[in-house]
């Protein structure tokens, strides 16, 4: 950090603060720095708490003055051309994007030791948490004994990466892993490891400097940390290394949307109903790239998990941040969540003294555009049942989805003949008949950080649970149930409550501590039941509590897929249909034979808030939180791992060196931007999301991964998934397009209009159909570069390092799109493959592309940011030309520098060990 570093341009603005308890900070005072730019007295809040860190780290080198004055002076509608060099307080990984990052920081170690330089140059500069909780499965459920053996499993099939973690542990002083069966990362994160405010390492003074807490994290939901007042944001693991390699993380200046709340939830609506509304809202508001702030009184009444929530989802908004100021409301979740006194004081005296403290009043703060949400109209809801924007009003779905049946899949629809919406099949399952149908509910889980944080909505799901089981009412045989909560706090509370007995009634029993369903891990279905929609091609639903439900995420063969509320998940396992109409129709039959309404069973919000109370249970958190230190468990202690500064990389099908850094030397290797006579890879259309680039569920056996671990002696019981594989980049480059949902609209289409699907390509010349990755290694092999194009925004979904890793290794040097998701846009830049973006209304259908042809890339002179002359070359092979201007997508001036280093990976590494 730079706080030491004198004389500082804004060294008068550094201050003293005092806590209620008289101890004092020093802190780098916005107010007094108002007065040279009185501007800042109306930014947004989140725009001050980055202006902080600017002022904060202000050293003439990373950050300049310029960047001060700039951001002090940003005005809610100007064109933004300026990037901020943003210096984050710490960094948290989930374990998927979070061991190939580990993977990196190995891999520039054994190349600083090649090098003769010292290994130990390459260490975190900023805490950096691992939290373990993408690798559970649900492969057991409905049992008690589920938990214990899916996390038996999950030792059994994650050892390698497991041991290599703890080789990261030893190896690096400032990073720390939260084992599995803790909890989800981003609520692990909302209710333990952020601490408030944070005193800088290097600080000799007698009274120490305090700054804010922020942070980056692997995982795109970092974003619910936005509840409790804390910049943050998902971003590439290449991203975070540089992160905690010391690098700012720059981004474009943002235009802050506020979200002004007014008014209060009805009875019977929940916290998930609302972030759907806002959800739906913010999508249409168009808000990508920007911040979204909340304000208004409606904002300062709801509480922190409430808040949590709707942060989590703003990567489903598209905002970077979905920011809820520190008010009374933040004090007392921390005071209820077992956070010291000490520190709980310090927050509060610390945002005071900054003026940051409190829910801004409408017309308070200046912000690029506002809008506006009252509470009171926000109804019952799910979301799905391909994206999470596409809300439906509960009483609507039945219809929704009988109309969607026979819906082509331009519309979103399933493309079915509607005369065989409702056919039932029937199939013995263990031994009992059960008929199967269109709609029917396959799986049904409370799982994901998004809700699983949130009392009042697991409460609820708890209460209807217990009322459920009164009336007599029971889950149809057919359903996959599943609990799998994002912290141990969760069944802490469902037991006080005596309400886990009712959910483990209904199937609902304890899974596991951790993503489970909401990453892909759903673990598999009955093979009967695979077998019969395979061969009726039925379009069977998963309801889940989580926030993604793109194609293939949840199961390969569960094309529906809804997001709903932790109660919601319950009524709908037991109504067994998404057809069945819950504001009209019964949920089910209850004892004798009586017919049970959704009214009947739903809890009033006097009865959740009245169970809120066990919730909040400061000691219960503490107590939990300890035994990551304390007591992680039989099962990690026994993990043993490698020791020493540098990784020894023992064979292993999980982790293995990554080729990035093959053939390094200090100085880039001068090449020239663009491609020449490329060929295409893929056409695809609109919403290409990162898991269809770089999917993270199962690996199918016949593909190039799958025959890559067969033929390394893995048996495939033992595949695991892609995510847990992200440490080998063999296995990863072959995993690249291989979504079993993704259409290369190359490939013809068939007679009745629709495409095949999986990860293949026409290879070209000749038009010889096979695997993406066997096409890419022909190409590599004969030296000819290859490109892909896509509509609209490409790289949609979670942050995936591998996205563009993939895309890299397979020798892809431009992806042409209609428009980027953020993230996945710099992760290309990251990786020195080329974004372009289509103008105007320019589009690769438009342009008749068939696949067939060869592309140049010219940019002519020196690269720079945002250049709208950069030429398409399309020669068709009937021997024409076409050229086509396309803007280059390498946003800001440190990207054209990662770009020349061969991406950021080089770069950092050549930093670090010039420094
Ligand atoms: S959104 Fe889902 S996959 Fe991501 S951290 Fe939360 S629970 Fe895990």
């Amino acid at each position: 950090m730079a706080d030491t570093v004198t004389p500082h341009v804004f060294a008068s603005t550094l201050k003293t603060f005092k806590t209620a308890a008289g101890r004092q900070g020093r802190y780098w005072s916005l107010p007094e720095l108002t007065k040279q730019f009185p501007n800042i007295a109306k930014l947004p809040v989140s725009i001050r708490i980055v202006l902080e860190s600017v002022l904060r780290n202000c050293d003439g080198q990373k950050v300049a003055a310029e960047h001060v004055e700039q951001l002090a002076n940003w005005q809610p509608n100007a064109e933004r051309t300026e990037e901020i060099p943003f210096v984050v307080t710490r960094v948290v990984l989930q374990d998927f994007t979070g061991v190939p990052l580990l993977a990196d920081l190995a891999a520039m170690r054994s190349t600083a030791k090649r090098l003769d330089k010292s290994p130990k140059t390459i260490e975190p500069l900023v805490p950096v948490d691992l939290v373990v909780d993408h690798s559970v499965m649900v492969d057991h459920y409905g049992t008690p004994q589920a938990l214990d053996l899916n996390m038996k499993l999950e030792f059994s099939r994650n050892k390698e990466r497991y041991q290599f973690m703890k080789w990261g542990m030893q190896a690096f002083d400032t990073f720390g892993v939260t084992p599995p069966g803790f909890g989800i990362v981003h609520q692990v994160n909302l209710e333990y490891l952020a601490r408030g405010v944070y005193k800088a390492a290097d600080d000799k003074a007698e009274v120490a400097t305090w700054y804010p807490d922020s942070l980056v994290g692997t995982d795109s939901h970092t974003t619910m940390i936005n509840g409790v007042g804390v910049v943050g944001w998902g971003v590439g693991g290449i991203e975070a290394e540089a992160a905690m390699l010391g690098q700012p993380v720059y981004f474009l200046t943002p235009d802050v949307v506020g979200f002004e709340l007014t008014g209060q939830l009805r009875e019977g609506v929940t916290a998930t109903d609302l972030v759907l509304y806002v959800t739906q809202i913010l999508r249409q508001e168009k808000v990508v790239g920007k911040f979204v702030e909340f304000f208004g009184p409606g904002a300062a009444s709801i509480p922190v998990p409430d808040r949590a929530t709707i942060g989590n989802m703003a990567p489903e908004y598209g905002a970077t941040m979905g920011f809820f100021p520190v008010d009374e409301k933040t004090i007392a979740y921390f005071r209820g969540t077992g956070r010291t006194d000490e520190e709980i004081e310090r927050l509060e005296a610390y945002y005071k003294a900054q003026g940051l403290f409190g829910m801004p009043a409408p017309g308070a703060l200046n912000y690029t555009k506002t809008v506006k949400l009252d509470l009171s109209t926000v109804t019952p809801s799910l979301a799905g049942p391909k994206r999470p924007q596409d809300r439906i009003d509960l009483g609507h779905l039945a219809g929704r989805f009988t109309e969607l049946y026979s819906k082509p899949n331009e519309a979103n629809g399933f493309n079915q003949p509607a005369d065989k919406l409702a056919v039932r099949h029937d199939i013995a399952l263990e031994g009992k008949k059960v008929s199967i149908g269109n709609g029917d509910v396959l799986i049904a889980a409370i799982t994901s950080c998004t809700n699983t944080s949130n009392p009042s909505v697991l409460l609820a799901a708890g209460l209807l649970a217990k009322k459920a089981v009164e009336a007599g009412l029971t889950v149809k045989p057919h359903v996959k149930t599943s609990l799998a909560p994002g912290s141990r706090i969760v069944t802490d509370y469902l037991q006080k409550t005596k309400l886990l007995p009712y959910l483990e009634k209904l199937g609902f029993y304890l899974a596991g501590y951790g993503c489970t369903t909401c990453i892909g891990n759903a673990g598999d279905l009955a093979p009967e039941i695979n077998d019969v929609i395979t061969n009726n091609n039925l379009v069977c639903a998963a309801v889940l509590s989580g926030n993604r439900n793109f194609e293939a995420r949840i199961h390969p063969n569960l094309k529906a897929n809804f997001l709903a509320s932790p109660p919601l998940v319950v009524a709908f396992a037991i109504a067994g249909n998404v057809t069945v109409d819950l504001m009209s129709q019964p949920v089910g039959k209850g004892t004798g034979g009586k017919d049970v309404y959704l009214g009947d069973i739903w809890p009033s919000a006097a009865e959740v808030d009245d169970l809120l109370r066990y919730a909040m249970d400061a000691q219960a958190f503490r107590r939990n939180y300890e035994q990551i230190a304390a007591n992680p468990g039989e099962l990690w202690n026994s993990i043993k791992g490698v020791q020493g500064e540098v990784y020894d990389w023992p064979t292993s099908t999980y982790i293995a060196e990554p080729p990035f850094f093959e053939g390094f030397g200090m100085q880039p290797k001068a090449a020239e931007a663009g491609v020449t006579g490329a060929r295409i890879m893929a056409l695809f259309g609109d919403s290409i999301t990162t898991d269809h680039i770089s999917p993270a569920g199962a690996i199918k056996e016949s593909s190039p991964a799958g025959q890559w671990l067969k033929a390394h002696g893995v048996g495939k019981a033992d595949f695991n998934s892609y995510g847990s594989r992200r440490g080998n980049h063999e296995v990863m480059m072959r995993g690249t397009f291989a979504n079993v949902r993704i259409k290369n609209l190359m490939l013809p289409a068939g007679a009745d209009g629709s495409r095949e699907e999986g990860g293949l390509t026409l290879f070209q010349p000749g038009g010889e159909k096979m695997y993406i990755y066997d096409a890419a290694m022909k190409y590599i092999d004969q030296g000819v570069p290859t490109v892909i194009f896509a509509g609209e925004e490409y790289g949609t979904g979670s942050s995936r390092d591998w996205a563009a890793k993939g895309t890299q290794l397979l020798g892809i040097k431009a992806v042409v799109a209609r428009s980027f998701e953020r993230i996945h846009r710099a992760n290309l830049v990251g990786m020195g493959v080329l974004p372009l973006q289509f103008l105007g209304t320019d589009s690769w259908q438009g342009l008749n592309l068939k696949g067939d042809e060869k592309i140049d890339v010219l940019i002519p002179g020196e690269l720079k940011p945002q250049r709208e002359d950069v030429k398409l070359v399309i020669e068709r092979a009937d021997g024409s030309r076409q050229e086509v201007a396309v803007r280059l997508r390498i946003d800001t001036p440190i990207e054209v520098e990662y770009y020349k280093h061969g991406g950021i990976l080089p770069f950092v590494l050549r930093q670090l060990l010039q420094g």
